[in-house]
């Protein structure tokens, strides 16, 4: 075989994907990176575990209970998994027949739904959201047709917005006992008091996704939480790879969730959403600025007059911004992930510049 026609071995749906453009793919030489929503400071850990001959649990027991414990849920509707993005596929992979069954979503939201759909083989129904990032509803409830499995990022990504309580009753009624309404609550600790959580009691079909990524600052270690009711979690089970937690982030993600290191996150969280106001604050009196959005989240999604000029200005400067523009709705707009504020001032005093 001539070794240049591998692509011809490839799937087709491989062939064909627009593979998700990550933060770090995206590169560039910045020394402020406001691009992939992570925390601005970084915490601490030590290994405690030194051997690694054996293969770790499937599920390792203490972390599971601290994660568990931390969420107000039993151990068995916890599941972890590297990261929610892995979370997002596995769902796919355990709930949707490829080729037959449809995912639904409703952008703008979070790129992984539709990339992971791509990749396995399942088909997607987009529901587009309508006055500003509201969900609608009665489209959603007229295609449900062949649909497993709802995906809503809540607060959404990467608007910033949150999805009013009594829309997510409403969803949870149509989807009753026919498809699953899966949250991704990937940034829920800067609203904490907005969890789904207490809804899981009364509704097996609902699942809440989340992740150390954000808020626990801790993108590098890719560990995400599936919480669920405990039917779901073990046919999730049954579709896991044998080993998804490697000993080195079951160790670290064990000591991130101790009681101090949860004070020290919801600190953390305190201060960088105090950062968040000034720089909305500050946004606003920008004059290259056109609109800037309310964000429950890390992140404040920011409508400009000329927003290619600007993210090329701010990228020349070392600061590196998300561009939004080609995200369906978010003409000029660029995303800008809630740094230090230090941070912030610098990204102020160069948009002032403009
Ligand atoms: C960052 C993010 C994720 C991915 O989290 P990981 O745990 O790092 O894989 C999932 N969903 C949303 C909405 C995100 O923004």
């Amino acid at each position: 075989m001539n070794f240049n026609m591998i692509k011809n071995l490839a799937r087709k749906n491989v062939n064909n994907l627009v593979p998700y453009q990550s933060a770090r793919r995206l590169g560039g030489k910045g020394h402020i990176w406001l691009n992939a929503n992570e925390f601005p400071i970084s915490v601490h850990f030590e290994l405690s575990q030194k051997t690694m001959n054996r293969y770790p649990e499937c599920q390792p027991k203490l972390m599971i209970a601290r994660y568990a414990d931390y969420a107000n849920l039993n151990s068995d509707q916890i599941l972890a998994s590297r990261g929610a993005d892995e979370a997002i596929e596995l769902i796919m992979k355990t709930f949707c027949e490829p080729g037959k069954d449809f995912i639904l979503f409703c952008p703008p939201t979070y790129g992984m739904y539709k990339v992971s759909a791509e990749i396995i083989g399942i088909n997607y129904r987009i529901v587009p959201t309508i006055n500003n990032w509201q969900l609608n509803i009665q489209s959603i409830a007229e295609n449900l047709n062949h649909v497993k499995v709802i995906y809503i990022c809540r607060p959404n990504n990467p608007t910033g917005n949150l999805i009013p309580l009594n829309d997510i009753y409403n969803l949870l009624e149509i989807t009753a006992s026919k498809v699953l309404l899966v949250v991704d609550e990937a940034y829920i600790e800067f609203c904490i008091q907005s969890t789904l959580v207490k809804l899981l009691k009364n509704h097996k079909h609902l699942i809440i996704l989340r992740t150390l990524s954000k808020a626990f600052a801790l993108a590098g270690l890719r560990c995400g939480f599936i919480l669920a009711d405990n039917k779901v979690i073990n046919l999730l089970l049954k579709v896991i790879t044998p080993y998804p937690v490697a000993i080195p982030v079951s160790d670290i993600a064990t000591q991130a969730l101790s009681k101090e290191n949860i004070i020290l996150m919801q600190n953390n969280v305190k201060q960088l959403n105090i950062n968040k106001v000034w720089l909305f604050t500050q946004l606003t009196l920008c004059n290259c600025v056109k609109e800037v959005f309310t964000s429950e989240s890390n992140y404040i999604l920011v409508r400009f007059e000329n927003s290619a000029k600007v993210f090329k200005y701010l990228w020349n400067k070392g600061i590196i911004l998300r561009d939004q523009d080609k995200n369906l709705g978010l003409e000029k707009c660029l995303r800008i992930s809630v740094g230090t504020r230090q941070e912030c001032e610098h990204v102020i005093t160069a948009l002032q510049d403009l």
